[in-house]
């Protein structure tokens, strides 16, 4: 089944009807078995102003939010740069290198980045350990 909304060439009335298939739907109108509700003209077709702008709506929402991506994803390796240069990279061990940071005071003026799960950035928050959680983009050069 496949639901089109036709419109009335002669009175501009507009209104939907399901067919079996598009190939019904010629059949019909070819034999002139579509009339208008309002004025019975055979003047019936399909009308494709509605798919048409939601289609069109789509794409341009597509494209502002690739833009959007691009430019978030400029701002992040920007930011990964910055961090990169400024912090130590300690990798999986981030929770344990943070944990000793806090409690052995150790002299480190260098912050330290890493990965750790979510799991552990709430223990690490729990126990008063400043962390941050930033989006990382992986570098595919690297
Ligand atoms: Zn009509």
């Amino acid at each position: 089944m496949i639901k089109y909304r036709l419109i009335c060439k002669n009175c501009n009335l507009t209104f939907d009807s399901w067919f079996a298939s598009s190939g019904e739907f010629e059949k019909l109108k070819k034999n002139k078995y579509l009339n208008c509700h309002q004025c019975s003209s055979n003047s019936i077709d399909k009308s494709l102003m509605a798919p048409k702008l939601i289609n069109q709506s789509k794409i341009e929402n597509f494209e502002k939010n690739s833009k959007k991506f691009k430019e978030l994803n400029k701002t992040i390796k920007e930011y990964q740069k910055f961090i990169k240069n400024n912090f130590d990279y300690v990798g999986k061990n981030f929770a344990y290198e943070a944990r000793s940071i806090h409690y052995n005071e150790k002299k480190n003026n260098k912050g330290i980045y890493g990965t750790a799960s979510n799991d552990e950035m709430k223990e690490l928050k729990d126990e008063g350990i400043e962390v941050e959680m930033i989006p990382w983009v992986e570098d595919k050069k690297n």
